[in-house]
């Protein structure tokens, strides 16, 4: 098909050309004396992204699910008891591993659609007298519901329950998009990939320990290999991997990092937000729902739009793929088929977004769903139109006079052409 493809799943987001250009290097000794220039300064960075000063970062050759694994493996035993909501695919499939790894995870239920139940994670914990609950599992920003927690309320309920549970956050979809604050809140792992906020390809799980999480190491008895944080750590040290690195990826991180830090971390939220807002006025205007119940779980980086009854989202996604080169986000697990999903993060903007509002409206038009034409547009645009950040006044050249009809040539008077 001519034209771009406009990829606007939730993950992995579109790599800008300057990323792109930045992984395109030939291969290079990954034990060489220079190496160590590159893969130091990444560490430092990643920091500043995680809000942490004290944080140990790794960076995995692996993806979010790599990162999860590495959290739960380096830190905890079999047997482990580890307390964690179910609210989407993506909580569910952490509890998932940390079950097939052997943990047993007291499970909070909760409604797709609901945040994460700050109040009953604290009911849980304050029940738990003995401190048997090991640590507990967090989903910052559930993709497959379009929902975002409230990360420093999970943190007041563990301070307030006088708990020493280690806190875990998965911040997939919201580190390096939405605002992640791992000393404030006191995180102990935070884990992400590298294909949504960092604008890269996946291929990085990237896991930030506290000191407290890394104090648990020597005594975490669950099989770990691949994901050893002690020979992260010690190979990481003198600037090295204690297996091959995949180069493009971190010289990709380079240039992402860059972007990141030049743009501001304040400004990229902010951005997030806007976009996700005037993606929220097109849901509106079409008179359709989303799956976040309440304003306070909207996430800034993918809306999860229900379709009405009747209609089948997987249908829409079809359509608009196919027929408009434009990539949605599927429905997932129990929600197969109720919604799809606009990711609005990463290296993007509201023209961008625009074109994906168009290609959903004309799709679910294609089905029969009852939108009227360009009104997600006509929203989304008045919204961007009307917050927009006044523009500085410049000096523009000078208009260019109006076209005068030409002035007869004069004559020149009789007596002088003598
Ligand atoms: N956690 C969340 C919130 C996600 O959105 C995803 C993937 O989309 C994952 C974990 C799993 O990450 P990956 O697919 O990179 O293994």
């Amino acid at each position: 098909m001519p034209g771009r493809n406009f990829l606007f799943v939730p993950g992995p987001t579109n790599t800008p050309d300057r990323i792109l250009r930045a992984m395109h290097v030939a291969m290079e000794d990954h034990r060489s004396s220079t190496f160590p220039g590159l893969a130091g300064p990444l560490f430092r960075d990643i920091r500043k992204v995680f809000k942490t000063e004290t944080g140990q970062a790794f960076l995995f050759p692996a993806s979010g699910t790599g990162a999860w694994e590495a959290s739960l493996c380096n830190t905890l035993s079999p047997g482990d008891r580890v307390l964690a909501a179910r609210f989407g695919q993506f909580s569910h499939l952490w509890i998932d591993m940390a079950q097939r790894l052997g943990l047993k995870v007291d499970v909070l239920e909760t409604e797709w659609g609901e945040g994460a139940p700050v109040e009953r994670y604290h009911a849980a914990l304050a029940a738990d007298k003995a401190h048997e609950i090991k640590a507990v599992l967090f989903t910052h920003n559930e993709t497959a519901t379009g929902v975002t927690s409230d990360v420093a309320g999970v943190r007041r309920a563990l301070d307030d329950a006088k708990h020493p549970a280690l806190l875990m956050v998965d911040g997939v979809s919201s580190i390096a998009s939405l605002d992640f604050r791992m000393d404030e809140w006191g995180v102990d792992l935070a884990v992400t990939g590298s294909q949504k906020g960092f604008m890269l390809p996946a291929g990085l799980g990237i896991v930030c320990a506290s000191k407290k999480a890394l104090a648990c190491y020597d005594k975490a008895k669950l099989a770990r290999v691949f994901f050893d944080f002690g020979d992260m750590i010690k190979a990481n040290a003198t600037g090295y991997f204690p297996y091959t690195p995949s180069l493009p990826m971190l010289y990709g991180l380079r240039e992402s990092l860059a972007m990141l830090l030049e743009e501001g971390l304040e400004n990229v939220f902010a951005r997030h937000h806007r976009l996700a807002e005037g993606t929220r006025a097109a849901v509106k205007a079409w008179g359709l729902s989303l799956c976040a119940k309440e304003p306070k779980w909207y996430s800034d980086t993918v809306s999860a739009i229900l379709v009405p009854p009747g209609f089948n989202g997987a249908e829409v996604i079809d359509i608009a793929y196919r027929r408009y080169d434009l990539a949605l986000g599927a429905g997932l697990a129990r929600m197969a088929g109720k919604l799809f999903r606009i990711g609005h993060l990463g290296d993007l903007n509201e023209l961008m977004l625009l074109g994906a509002i168009a290609g959903a409206e004309m799709a679910m038009r294609d089905v029969g769903i009852k939108v009227t034409p360009g009104s997600g547009v006509g929203a989304a645009e008045e919204y961007w139109r009307s917050t927009a950040k006044p523009l500085e006044k410049r000096d523009l050249p000078p208009r260019a006079p109006d076209a005068q009809p030409a002035a007869p040539a004069a004559r020149p008077p009789v007596a002088a052409a003598r």
